[in-house]
């Protein structure tokens, strides 16, 4: 990628993605950070650089009202001119079914000491459900529809809708 890099900036690659930082359709996008949804996503929805703010996680989803997607979110819309915002879950997402106690389960078997574990639960918090993914994806992504639209920060001109793409042919289903 360095390699690519180089002779990306040399030829003047970049000339074709001049723009600025304020989305041109006023849209922020809150996604998952699969790989399928990389180019997959822009591709089928027609995003060019410069159309609209992208915010990633796992799972696409936002399960803390101060996380750093509602941060995101807020910088978009109060700074840079943001108007609507979409969240699109997608299927096959990793994030459904993923289980906090297995994650929990794994960290100790790369090494993480038990007892830093048993100290954060002891200092409240709760890494299993903070850990724990989703049971179904299109509940989640409502659930976070109604999260953004209902956040005391968050205008209640702004546009929120709930979305799911298909990850193998990009279709996308409004929820
Ligand atoms: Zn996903």
């Amino acid at each position: 990628m360095l390699a690519y890099n180089r002779q990306f900036v040399s030829s003047e690659a970049y000339k074709e993605f001049h723009t600025s930082k304020y989305p041109d359709k006023k849209i922020a996008i809150v996604t998952c950070m699969d790989t399928r949804l990389v180019q997959l996503l822009p591709a089928a929805l027609g995003i060019k650089n410069g159309d609209v703010k992208i915010i990633k996680n796992a799972g696409g989803t936002i399960t803390n009202p101060f996380d750093s997607t509602i941060r995101s979110l807020l910088v978009a819309i109060y700074e840079l001119g943001v108007n609507e915002v979409m969240i699109i879950g997608h299927t096959g997402c990793g994030v459904n079914g993923m289980d906090g106690a297995e994650m929990l389960h794994l960290m100790k078997e790369r090494g993480i000491d038990d007892e830093h574990i048993t100290l954060m639960k002891h200092c409240g918090i709760d890494l299993e459900s903070w850990l724990h993914g989703f049971d179904d994806t299109e509940a989640a992504v409502l659930e976070t529809v109604d999260l953004v639209k209902n956040h005391p920060l968050v205008p209640k001109d702004i546009i929120v809708r709930g979305y799911i793409m298909d990850s193998v042919t990009g279709e996308l289903h409004t929820l």
